[in-house]
């Protein structure tokens, strides 16, 4: 069956004006590495790979940053999806810690490259708030906050009383400096000019239909029967990895999100903080550059071919209605995009780096999670000195194999 990961009008393909393309394979090629998937992952691999001098190639089957990349709501976050407590039902705290941390770690890299080479991605640096609107789960919070802060993260704690926000709020943990946003699509092609400008090459309309082990390469064949050789293959084709492994590696659902037209205040969404509830199912929201409001939520189980229009239309709607009822200050909130698409979870909320165990010359970086994005940036910078023969010691938190008993 051929699968439909996204559906809908999404907010940054449409109000980019990036016109770029890039050529397709005509040739047979050699590389020190391959990346498959010409999405945000790849293009972040190929940055982190070309910055050590380490030679790329970037095959995409459709257009850059098409897929998931252009629908992503793009808050990066250093906090996971789900609260250290329930996180250790399924690792160990000192782990679900680590993962918070190198959160941070990726925001700083992100911010060093932001400094380096210039914000051409809209990028802005956010508090991150968490809350419950639920009486009954204010402990829950209080837990959360308490083992944050005994823990190093730079938190304060709101409630009731000190709520400063226009939506109701039981408890809540203001996270500080504690996220950034971006728009995923201008971020994926500042990267890739970044990393051509470095020799890395590019290819979209190039689909990958096959791999060839051999002890010291891979020879990646696309649909036209060209084919580049490579010492490494990186994975980086999202959600669909089939063609890789039999392996489940994550729960997909489908998530729903409305992006409004620019607005003119923003009353009642102190600072513009990067917003999540503790809902399951949870809601997301942050605004944009442009003076935009993102909502998302309303996670269904994952439907292969997932265009059912009158269910994507309720969650729309319902979406609609949550963002106008918790901000009643802002005038003229009215809806521009409504866009939807597979996202992965898995239950240590962490995503996929590093080797195949069949195969030692095939790599994956596969950002699943609230946090995708994060892991990408940590699997770029893992893997490239991975392949310089440094092996970095968080890595096994990604391994593939994590769940096989
Ligand atoms: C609605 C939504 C909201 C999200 N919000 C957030 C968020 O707020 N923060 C966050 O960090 N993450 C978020 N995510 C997750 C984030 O979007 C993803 O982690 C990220 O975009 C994935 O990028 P990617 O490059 O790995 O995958 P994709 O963007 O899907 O790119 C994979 C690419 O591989 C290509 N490909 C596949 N197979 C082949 C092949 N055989 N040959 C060649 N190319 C191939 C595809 O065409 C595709 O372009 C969200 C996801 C969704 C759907």
């Amino acid at each position: 069956m051929n699968i439909q990961y996204v559906q809908g009008k999404p907010l940054f393909i449409n109000i980019s004006k990036n016109t770029k393309q890039y050529p397709y394979l005509t040739q047979d090629i050699e590389t020190d590495v391959c990346i498959i998937g010409g999405g945000v992952t790849g293009a972040i691999a190929s940055y982190y790979f070309s910055k050590n001098n380490i030679k790329t190639v970037i095959l995409e089957k459709k257009r850059i940053g098409h897929l998931s990349t252009g629908i992503s709501t793009a808050l990066l976050q250093y906090e996971l999806d789900d609260s250290l407590s329930k996180l250790q039902e399924f690792i160990k705290l000192e782990d679900a810690i680590r993962g918070h941390e190198l959160g941070l770690v990726a925001l700083k890299q992100l911010e060093d490259f932001i400094k380096q080479y210039g914000n051409k991605c809209d990028y802005k640096k956010r508090d991150a708030l968490l809350y419950t609107a639920k009486t009954n789960e204010i402990n829950a919070i209080k837990i959360e906050y308490e083992l944050r802060k005994q823990n190093g993260f730079d938190v304060s704690y709101i409630d009731e009383n000190t709520n400063e926000f226009s939506f109701d709020l039981k408890a809540g943990i203001i996270s500080k400096d504690g996220g950034a946003e971006i728009d995923p699509y201008k971020y994926t092609h500042q990267l890739l000019d970044i990393s051509q400008s470095m020799g890395s090459k590019v290819y979209e309309n190039t689909e990958v239909i096959d791999l060839i082990h051999y002890d010291d390469y891979v020879d990646i064949i696309t649909e036209f029967g060209y084919k580049v050789k490579a010492k490494k293959v990186i994975v980086a084709t999202g959600y669909d990895t089939k063609m890789f492994s039999d392996r489940n590696f994550a729960t997909k659902a489908t998530t729903f999100n409305v992006a409004t037209k620019p607005v003119k205040n923003f009353d009642g969404w102190k600072n513009r903080v990067l917003i999540r509830d503790n809902s399951d199912p949870y809601n997301y929201l942050r605004t944009t550059n442009d003076n935009r409001l993102i909502i998302g939520g309303e996670d269904v189980e994952f439907i292969p071919d997932i265009f059912d229009e009158k269910l994507a239309n309720e969650k729309y709607d319902i979406l609609e209605n949550r963002l106008k009822s918790m901000f009643k200050y802002i005038n003229h909130i009215e809806i521009d995009f409504r866009y939807c698409g597979t996202f992965a979870s898995t239950t240590d909320n962490l995503g996929f780096i590093g080797e195949d165990t069949k195969h030692k010359n095939l790599w994956y970086i596969l950002g699943y999670g609230g946090n995708g994005i994060l892991f990408s940036i940590l699997g770029g910078m893992m893997l490239s000195d991975l392949y310089n023969g440094k092996t970095n010691k968080d890595m096994r938190l990604f391994r593939i194999d994590r769940f096989d008993n």
